[in-house]
């Protein structure tokens, strides 16, 4: 399993658009997206038109660094969308979408993906009253995902939802308790449910090459 180690703000502006990788801060003046700075680099001004290739490969970029993963998972998950029915792109979008730390996220029980991945290898979240620690767990309808019953894990979790402006929950998922702080998955979440701007075509294109 791995993660990025670097300074994560370069992957936001790399990209030109706010990642959400840092938390509160990214709500912030602080954020050098929102202080107009941009591509990381010394060369930054010296780059040409971006070619078809490029406009492709930074929408795959984009979602790899919003979803945490890495090319080699990124292309498993491509594979399984694949082989579903339907729309490849939004069946890819959908299985990012359903990973446990992005859900710990959208439950608002973390302030950023990073931060949901370390509650839950930490032992703070639990799958149908069973800790989980693998982020990267799809899950399911019905699934219900809580925080550990216990005091430091509750007065974390706490602290996030109090203490932080978070979008609000998405339709696919419901908050059923706060005390521990609870959610439950109702269903699949849909290419509506992605707040991500990001066209999955373009990705489907360059990895079908
Ligand atoms: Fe940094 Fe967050 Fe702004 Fe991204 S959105 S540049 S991680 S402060």
């Amino acid at each position: 399993m791995g993660r990025h180690i670097g300074p994560v703000c370069r992957l936001c502006r790399r990209e030109g658009l706010k990642l959400f990788l840092k938390g509160s801060r990214c709500d912030t003046p602080k954020c050098p997206i929102d202080r107009e700075r941009g591509v990381p680099g010394m060369h930054q001004f010296r780059r040409g038109k971006a070619s078809e290739y490029s406009f492709r490969l930074r929408e795959k970029q984009k979602v790899k660094r919003y979803y945490g993963v890495f090319e080699r998972q990124f292309r498993k998950y491509f594979e399984m969308a694949a082989r579903r029915p339907g729309n490849t792109g939004d069946a890819l979008m959908a299985l990012l979408e359903r990973r446990l730390d992005n859900v710990v996220t959208r439950l608002a029980f973390a302030t950023s993906r990073p931060q949901a991945r370390q509650m839950i290898t930490h032992g703070h979240v639990t799958v149908n009253g069973k800790k989980l620690d693998i982020p990267s767990y799809l899950v399911k309808p019905g699934d219900q995902i809580a925080v550990k019953d216990r005091d430091h894990s509750k007065k974390m979790v706490a602290l996030n939802i109090e203490g932080h402006s978070m979008p609000p929950v998405p339709d696919w998922l419901d908050r059923t308790g706060d005390e521990p702080a609870a959610g439950r998955v109702s269903r699949l979440p849909a290419s509506q449910d992605i707040s991500l701007p990001v066209q999955p075509q373009l990705i489907v294109e360059l990895l079908s090459r």
